[in-house]
């Protein structure tokens, strides 16, 4: 997608701090951290939201999954983290590239972003 914020960040025409990056996946902090660990994981390809899933975008989306508790771990928050994923309007999703929200640190987190 073109003018996709999230896509246009997989191709390094918007910086981000990266902090892993795979066949499938791509993950950076969030430029507006709202847990001191807070970490977007995403599917390199485009995905507008859970909605939009097909089988063949399984294999990034658990990806995304099994990434994401050694991502925390290895960038601050290393008992847990808390995963969550908003989808469409009623998620108030404001990106429209799916992706996990990994948040976490040295205090358990709550349940809302
Ligand atoms: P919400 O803002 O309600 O959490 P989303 O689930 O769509 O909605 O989350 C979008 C996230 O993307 C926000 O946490 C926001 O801070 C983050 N974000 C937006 N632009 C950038 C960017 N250029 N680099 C890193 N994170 C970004």
């Amino acid at each position: 997608m073109d003018n996709c914020l999230f896509c246009r960040i997989v191709r390094g025409e918007i910086p981000s701090r990266k902090v892993y990056e795979d066949d499938l996946v791509y993950a950076f902090h969030d430029i507006n951290p709202a847990r001191p660990v807070h970490i977007l994981v995403i599917p390199k390809h485009h995905i507008a939201s859970l909605a939009e899933v097909g089988v063949a975008d399984e294999p990034a989306l658990g990806r995304v999954l099994a990434v994401a508790h050694r991502l925390a771990s290895e960038n601050g928050s290393p008992d847990g983290c808390r995963v969550i994923i908003n989808s469409g309007r009623i998620g108030q999703q404001e990106v429209p590239h799916l992706h996990a929200h990994v948040v976490g640190g040295s205090d358990p987190v709550g349940p809302m972003l």
